[in-house]
């Protein structure tokens, strides 16, 4: 027999089998001794009241094993020989379009730019200790795309349940920890997430897909308006090597490429500048987070994790709103090019670090900013590119980037000196409240004021704010008919994903990959089943 319970329990009970056992019991009224095993299928924090609560839902087996899988399998059939879709891309978008093509029995050629997960690792290691940015390999660019490197959070604001369960199941097939099904936060963990990764490019050349590194797409092959292939510069080898790849396209270039937009821009086919956020890391001791959330002395204690925070206001008719945030995680320099300081945040499965970091951010929209070169489509692109090299030029013309301790930047101050930080380049003291356009610091400053109030302790000295947050979303929207998912200039062409402008993290485009190839296999008339 199979009984499911809803459970309030202490974060003790939730994390011992035993106690959790007998909790279990009594709310189901059976004899514990008959509960063969037990799975947690929901699992959330509580932290509202004074003491802080785990909310579960459990499955208890009752004079029974388990027989039923934790999660539901994909088939990935064998399509080599079958027709090419070429995918441009390796992040979230384009490998779980990859994996989709596969399913709907299509052969899916994926072009990275960048390398292979693991070899990206050493690129990411020397921006930290010799402040190289190398342009195709860095925190946006190589295998797994901007979320191979990231805290793996996958909660999204989506609300179709099923599409999100399946991106969770896949990730899960391919080495993700069942956790992720369970909890209402989920995250992998950028300890984890490379291996996820590389399982899902095993499954893709498994089944006669095929993935090439160091090639990055210069350019579409377009006849008669519609997209039959891309051109592409092979770095793989010694030298260069001009190629082709033929097949309709699957555009997952994401947020940070570019030299893809300025290509849409100067050929003219339809792109918008889209409105953005902008604005700065913020990092306390974790320690102080946890107090603070968790309501006590003692912080998160054995059983609770690192503690999470969300924070929202309106100032003067702009949101000012926490981003991407990274409990027990690190500040990590997210350049990807030169004279760029961009941050953005990480952490590890287990949270564990010192720091708790999150993106603090004042919405930008496009008639904020003024237009100052010959593409005004490019005008929100090119606002970030300035504060990039405002904060690189600030920050000493390294990685090293520019800090104030949290409550100055409040009060309009410059210290001398900084707290301990994540950031494994360095910070250089800098009045951000100063040199940051006057419309974001102001804004920021309110926001931080009123977040204090809200949670005492929050606003303090013992944090700090590192610059800048510039690469929340996509500065641009590669146009596409809503229906078809295609560019609405050419046939062909599957804009995708967090880079054009319709995702923002790791599931939506997961999600939006997936959506984007059963519109590619549509366009060749095969049907989703
Ligand atoms: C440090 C960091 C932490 C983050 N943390 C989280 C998080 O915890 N949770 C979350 O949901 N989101 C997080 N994000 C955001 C998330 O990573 C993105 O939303 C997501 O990766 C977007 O997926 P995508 O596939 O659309 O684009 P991307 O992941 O950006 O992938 C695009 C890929 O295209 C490749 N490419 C670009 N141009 C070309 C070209 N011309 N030819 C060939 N290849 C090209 C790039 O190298 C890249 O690999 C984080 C981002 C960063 C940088």
């Amino acid at each position: 027999m199979i009984k499911e319970v809803q459970l309030r329990v202490s974060p003790e009970c939730a994390g011992t089998d035993k106690l959790l056992r007998r909790a279990m019991a009594e709310e189901a009224a059976i004899d514990g001794r008959s509960i063969k095993a037990i799975r947690i299928l929901r699992r959330s924090i509580d932290a509202r009241g004074r003491a802080v609560m785990v909310n579960l839902n459990v499955r208890a087996y009752v004079d029974e094993e388990p027989t039923d899988e934790p999660f539901e399998h994909t088939e990935y059939p064998d399509v080599s020989g079958r027709e090419p879709v070429v995918v441009v891309g390796a992040g979230p978008g384009g490998l779980f379009a990859a994996l989709r093509l596969i399913e709907l029995g299509l052969r899916p050629i994926v072009l990275e730019r960048g390398k292979d997960v693991h070899s990206r690792k050493k690129d990411i290691a020397r921006i930290s200790r010799e402040h190289i940015v190398d342009a195709e390999s860095n925190y946006s660019f190589g295998e797994g795309g901007a979320g191979a490197y990231s805290d793996g959070k996958l909660y999204t604001r989506s609300k179709k349940r099923g599409n999100v369960q399946k991106i969770l199941n896949v990730f899960c097939q391919h080495g993700a920890s069942t956790d992720i099904l369970i909890d209402a936060h989920p995250h992998i963990g950028t300890d984890r997430l490379p291996r996820v990764i590389e399982n899902m490019r095993n499954t893709i050349i498994a089944s006669g897909g095929e993935v090439h590194f160091q090639t990055r797409v210069t350019d579409l092959i377009v006849e008669r308006g519609r997209v039959v292939g891309v051109e592409a510069e092979d770095n793989s080898g010694a030298g260069t090597r001009e190629r082709s790849f033929m097949g309709p396209v699957v555009l997952a270039t994401g947020h940070s490429a570019r030299d893809i937009y300025i290509m849409f821009a100067r050929k003219g086919w339809t792109i918008e500048p889209k409105g953005i956020a902008v604005g700065v890391r913020l990092e306390h001791p974790s320690e102080l987070i946890d107090r603070i959330q968790y309501h006590s002395r003692d912080g998160r204690g054995r059983w609770l994790p690192a503690a999470e925070y969300a924070f929202v206001h309106q100032v003067e008719g702009r949101g000012v709103y926490s981003f991407c945030m990274c409990p027990g995680g690190f500040v990590v320099p997210a350049a990807s090019g030169p004279e760029q300081v961009v941050v953005n945040g990480m952490s590890p499965s287990g949270r564990n670090s010192r720091w708790s970091n999150s993106g603090m951010v004042v919405e930008v929209r496009t008639e904020d900013i003024y237009e100052v070169s010959e593409y005004p489509v490019l005008k929100m692109m090119e606002f970030q590119q300035r504060l990039e090299k405002m904060a690189w030029q600030e920050g000493g013309r390294r990685q090293t980037a520019p800090a104030q301790r949290m409550a100055d930047f409040v009060n309009g101050r410059l210290g001398c000196s900084l707290p301990a930080s994540s950031y494994a380049p360095g910070l250089v003291p800098s009045p951000l409240h100063f040199w940051l356009p006057d419309f974001i610091s102001t804004r920021l400053q309110e926001g931080f004021r009123v977040f204090g109030r809200r949670s005492h302790g929050f606003l303090t000295n013992e944090a700090c704010i590192i610059g800048v947050e510039t690469r929340t979303s996509a500065p641009c929207r590669i146009v596409r008919d809503e229906e078809a998912l295609r560019h609405i200039d050419l046939e062909g062409l599957y804009p995708c994903g967090e880079g054009a402008g319709y995702a923002g993290g790791i599931v939506s485009a997961a999600i939006d990959g997936e959506r984007c190839a059963e519109a590619a296999a549509k366009g060749l008339g095969y049907e989703a089943g």
